[in-house]
C-alpha cells in the first residue's frame, strides 16, 4: 500500500510512519519542510520514503491507495488571538487542500481512503463530571469544539465514494512529545497542592494504540465514520496524577498546581485541566485490541 500523511514529522506521524514503513509500505512525508522532514526520516534508516513540500502534494497523493491527514498547529501555546486563528486555520487549511487532491485525482489513481485527525475537544471542556460521551453525543460550546467542528467538516467533503475515518484522539501519552513529556517535569518539581478539584476527567491514549488504531483503519472496511481514539478506561486526574507519582517514584499525593501546567500548556491546558470523559464505543465494537486500557500499565510502559 502506498499511504500518504500529513502531520508526518509530528509526534503521533513519525510513530506512524516508522511503522508503515517497517511493514514495507511505500509513504510519502506530505510537510511544509522538506529539510525539517529528512532530519526524522534519513534517507539510509528510510530508503524509498518520499518527501513532499507542497507542490509535490498533488503527485503524491494521486499516487497514493489512502491518506492520514494530522497536520495542524500544536495548541499547548499561549492563545492569542493570532494564535487561535492559526490553530484553527492551519487545520481546514491542510484538510481542504488533501480534500480537493483527492476529489480531482483521476479514477483509478485516487486514494479509497482518508483517515483524518479531529480531537476529543469535541465534546467540549468543563463538562460536567457525571456525563460520557460516546461518538453520537453532540459536539460542545467552546472554541475547541468549534474547531473540531470545522476540521471534520472539512475533511467531510471529500468524496463519498471515499472510505472517510474521522479519529477524534484523546491526550496522546508517549514519551517524546505530546502533554506527558511536557507534563514530567513539573511532576518530579512539585509536589502537593491539588490541581482543582482533580475530579475532572483525563481521557486519554497510549501512543502505540492511536497509531495502531490509524494502521488499522486504512485497510479495514469496517472503520469508517467518526471513531474515538481513547483508551477504554479514562480515569479523573487525581488517578493520573497518583500513577504518575508512583510511576515516577514520587509520592501518591504528588500534585501539580494548575498555573504551573498552564505556564508549560499555555490554554492548551484546559485539554488536561478541563477534560471530558469519552469512551471508545466504536473501537470497542469493532473489536480493536487496545494495548494498554489502563493508564497504570500505559505509565509503566513509557516511563519505565
Ligand atoms: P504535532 O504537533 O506533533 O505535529 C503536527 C504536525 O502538523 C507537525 O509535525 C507539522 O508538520 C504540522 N504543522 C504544525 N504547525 C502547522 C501549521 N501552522 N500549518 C500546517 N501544518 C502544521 O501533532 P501530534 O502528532 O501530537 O498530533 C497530530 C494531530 O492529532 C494534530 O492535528 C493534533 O491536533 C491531533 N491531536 C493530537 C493529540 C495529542 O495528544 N497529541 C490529541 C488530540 C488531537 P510539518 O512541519 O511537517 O508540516
Amino acid at each position: 500500500m502506498t499511504v500518504s500523511v500529513t502531520g508526518a514529522t509530528g509526534f503521533i506521524g513519525t510513530r506512524l510512519v516508522q511503522r508503515l514503513h517497517a511493514d514495507n509500505h511505500n509513504v510519502c512525508v506530505l510537510t511544509r519542510s522538506k529539510s525539517k522532514a529528512e532530519t526524522i526520516f534519513p534517507v539510509k534508516n528510510f530508503p524509498g520514503i518520499v518527501i513532499a513540500e507542497e507542490a509535490g502534494w498533488k503527485d503524491c497523493i494521486e499516487g497514493s491507495n489512502a491518506v492520514v491527514n494530522l497536520a495542524g498547529m500544536p495548541i499547548s501555546t499561549r492563545w492569542s488571538p493570532e494564535i487561535k486563528k492559526e490553530i484553527k486555520e492551519s487545520r481546514i487549511r491542510v484538510t481542504s487542500k488533501v480534500v480537493d487532491l483527492i476529489n480531482s485525482s483521476p479514477q483509478g489513481v485516487r486514494p479509497t481512503v482518508l483517515v483524518s485527525a479531529t480531537a476529543v475537544g469535541y465534546y467540549g471542556s468543563g463538562t460536567s463530571e457525571t456525563q460520557v460521551f460516546n461518538e453520537n453525543s453532540p459536539s460542545g460550546n467552546d472554541y475547541l469544539a468549534e474547531v473540531c467542528r470545522e476540521w471534520e467538516g472539512t475533511a467531510l467533503k471529500v468524496d463519498k465514494d471515499v472510505r472517510l475515518a474521522l479519529i477524534r484522539i484523546g491526550v496522546v501519552l508517549g514519551k517524546d512529545g505530546g502533554a506527558l513529556a511536557k507534563m514530567i517535569p513539573l511532576f518530579m518539581m512539585f509536589a502537593g497542592g491539588p490541581l482543582g478539584s482533580g475530579q475532572q476527567w483525563f481521557s486519554w491514549i497510549h501512543l502505540d494504540d492511536i497509531v495502531n488504531l490509524i494502521y488499522e483503519a486504512l485497510s479495514n472496511p469496517s472503520y469508517k465514520g467518526v471513531i474515538n481514539g481513547t483508551a477504554p478506561n479514562p480515569v479523573r486526574l487525581s488517578e493520573m496524577c497518583n500513577q504518575l507519582g508512583n510511576v515516577l517514584g514520587r509520592p501518591s499525593w504528588l500534585l501539580v498546581p494548575d498555573f504551573a501546567l498552564k505556564a508549560v500548556l499555555g490554554e492548551g491546558a484546559s485539554v488536561v485541566l478541563e477534560g471530558q470523559k469519552v469512551v471508545p464505543a466504536k473501537a470497542k465494537e469493532l473489536g480493536f485490541p487496545f494495548k494498554y486500557p489502563y493508564v497504570k500499565d500505559a505509565l509503566k510502559s513509557i516511563l519505565s
